[in-house]
């Protein structure tokens, strides 16, 4: 278990730190957006995702935005779906204009889920360096 002031400081040095892709100003936060890629008979969804200031979250936003104009439309299922996931992008891209004052349960989340996986290195690391000794 993680002691829970030790995740708090985690989450607030990751919100209000300055930002891990562009080393710009704070606050940061985690942002998502949709994806979709046509194959023909084939179709991809995913979610984009980066944890980054306002600015960084908005050009991955524009830059998912740009892939789902050009590659979401190659099958029906993929058409269908790209009706949908064009404006939501383009809309949730437009509106993002600063990252909350707060940090999001989302951010909280993948803090927690880094330091898990930290963790998990770790142990595996420390795991393997006790079987050779
Ligand atoms: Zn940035």
């Amino acid at each position: 278990m993680i002691p829970s002031n030790e995740l708090e400081k985690e989450i607030e040095s990751m919100h209000s730190g300055s930002c891990p892709k562009c080393k710009g100003e704070g606050p940061n936060d985690l942002y998502t957006a949709k994806k979709v890629t046509g194959m023909i008979l084939a179709v991809q969804w995913s979610t984009d995702t980066v944890v980054g200031c306002a600015s960084c979250g908005k050009k991955m936003k524009y830059k998912t935005l740009l892939h789902c104009l050009f590659f979401g439309w190659w099958s029906p299922k993929a058409f269908l779906t790209n009706i949908f996931y064009i404006p939501y992008n383009l809309v949730s891209a437009l509106f993002l204009t600063k990252s909350s004052m707060k940090p999001s349960s989302s951010l909280e989340n993948i803090v927690c889920m880094l330091i898990a996986q930290n963790n998990m290195a770790n142990f595996v690391a420390n795991y393997r360096k006790d079987k050779k000794a």
